[in-house]
C-alpha cells in the first residue's frame, strides 16, 4: 500500500516520526478497523482513526442521533439530529478524510451476524454501552482471533484494556460472569461529556500503536481513569486458565446472543441495595446480626480509610478470591462510588453468596452522609 502524493502531504507529521514514518503510514492505510458503537467513545476514536489515515473505518450503530447525544458524541452536530448514527458518522468521516473508506453498519450486533461483520476487519474497538454487547464483542474477538481495544465509562470514571490473541487476558478474564441485566447507560447514570473523549482517544492511540507495531500496548493491564481526581490507575490482570472463552477448556466456542435488554433501573435479581444511612442503621449494635463488610477497593485505597469491620478483597483479585467470601448472612460490598462493588455483588451472587448487598455511592456517600472525617482516596 504505497502512499500517494496527496497522502504524503496529509500525513506529514506522522511521516516525520521515526516510530511511524512511511512504513507505519502504509500499515495504517492497509488497516481495517471496526468501531462498535458510534457514541461517546466511538466518536473521538473514529475521528482520530480517520484523521490518522486508517484505510478502512467501519462504524457500527443502529441508533439515531438524539439531541442529548451532542453533549459528548462529537462525531455529530445539531443538524444531524434524527439521522442514523452510522450514516451521519460516515458522512462526517468522509468529509474529514476523503482518502479513506468509511463503511456504515446500521445494525444491531448479534451472534448470527458478528462473524460476517468482523470478517472484514483486522482490529475491533468496542465503545458500546451495553454489557451484553461487550461480552459478545469480546467472545467474537477471542474466537475469531481479532485484537480488541475495549473501553467503558460511568459518570466520572473510565476504564480501558487491550486484548491481543495469545498475549494476555480477555475482557471475560477480568469480569468473568455477564450479569443478567444491562449496565446502567448514560441516560440513567449520567456521564461527564468530556470523559469519553479521553477514553475514546486512548482507544484510537492503542489502535494506531497496534497497527504500526509501535510502543507497548495495554495488554494485561486495566487502566482506570478518575476524572474528578484526575488520576490514572493501572491494575495488572492475568489471563484466567478457566476463562469461559479464552481459557484452556473454553465453554464458549461460538458467539452467543446477548440476553434481551432490561430496563436499567429494574432491580437486579438477588442483589440488595443500601444507602450509607441504611448501612449505618444496619451496623447499629441493636440492629441484630451484623452484616459482613467486603471492601473491594485496591489496597492503597483501603489503607487510606475504611470501615473498621471491613475486610479488603481488591477488585483486581476478586475473581481469584471468591471462595474467601462468607456464604451465609448478609454481605455488604463497598467501593469508592458504588460501581465496582455492584460488579462484585453480581459476581458474589453467582458464586453462591446468600445475600449480597451493594453500598450505593460507596465510601464517598459514607463520608458525605455519615462520617465526614472518613478519608476517601
Ligand atoms: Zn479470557
Amino acid at each position: 500500500m504505497t502512499l500517494t502524493p496527496a497522502e504524503r502531504a496529509r500525513y506529514q507529521r506522522h511521516l516525520a516520526l521515526p516510530e511511524i514514518g512511511t512504513p507505519g503510514q502504509e500499515k495504517l492505510k492497509a488497516a481495517r478497523v471496526l468501531v462498535v458503537g458510534a457514541g461517546g467513545l466511538g466518536s473521538p476514536a473514529a475521528l482520530y482513526l480517520a484523521a490518522a489515515g486508517c484505510g478502512t473505518v467501519g462504524l457500527l450503530d443502529f441508533d439515531r442521533v438524539e439531541v442529548s447525544n451532542l453533549q459528548r458524541q462529537v462525531l455529530f452536530d445539531t443538524a444531524g439530529v434524527a439521522q442514523p448514527k452510522a450514516e451521519a458518522g460516515r458522512e462526517r468521516l468522509a468529509r474529514l478524510n476523503p482518502e479513506i473508506r468509511v463503511v456504515a453498519h446500521a445494525l444491531e450486533l448479534k451472534a448470527d451476524n458478528v462473524r460476517a461483520v468482523f470478517a472484514d476487519y483486522d482490529l475491533i474497538l468496542d465503545g458500546s454501552d451495553r454489557l451484553s454487547t461487550r461480552y459478545l464483542v469480546n467472545d467474537a474477538c477471542v474466537i475469531f482471533g481479532k485484537p480488541l481495544v475495549s473501553a467503558a465509562i460511568h459518570r466520572f470514571e473510565g476504564q480501558l484494556m487491550t486484548y491481543v490473541p495469545g498475549r494476555g487476558p480477555c475482557y471475560r478474564c477480568l469480569f468473568p460472569e455477564a450479569p443478567d441485566g444491562v449496565v446502567a447507560n448514560c441516560a440513567e447514570a449520567g456521564v461527564l461529556g468530556v470523559l469519553p473523549g479521553v477514553l475514546g482517544t486512548l482507544q484510537a492511540t492503542e489502535a494506531i500503536k497496534l497497527i504500526t507495531h509501535t510502543g507497548t500496548p495495554l495488554i494485561g493491564r486495566l487502566l482506570v481513569y478518575d476524572a474528578l481526581e484526575l488520576r490514572f490507575s493501572e491494575f495488572r490482570v492475568e489471563r484466567r486458565r478457566d476463562c469461559a472463552v479464552c481459557g484452556e477448556t473454553p465453554m464458549i466456542t461460538e458467539p452467543r446472543d446477548p440476553k434481551p435488554p432490561q430496563a436499567a433501573d429494574a432491580p437486579r435479581d438477588g442483589i440488595g441495595h443500601l444507602t450509607a444511612q441504611g448501612l449505618k442503621a444496619l451496623l447499629d449494635p441493636g440492629a441484630g446480626a451484623a452484616p459482613h463488610l467486603i471492601d473491594v477497593r485496591e489496597r492503597w485505597e483501603f489503607d487510606t480509610g475504611h470501615l473498621p469491620q471491613a475486610v479488603n478483597i481488591p477488585m483486581s483479585e476478586f475473581a481469584q478470591r471468591l471462595k474467601e467470601l462468607p456464604r451465609p448472612g448478609t454481605t455488604v460490598f463497598i467501593c469508592r462510588s458504588g460501581g465496582r462493588s455492584l460488579r462484585a455483588s453480581e459476581m458474589a451472587l453467582k458464586a453462591g453468596v446468600a445475600k449480597p448487598v451493594n453500598l450505593e455511592g460507596g465510601m464517598l456517600a459514607w463520608a458525605a452522609e455519615v462520617d465526614p472525617t472518613m478519608p476517601v482516596a
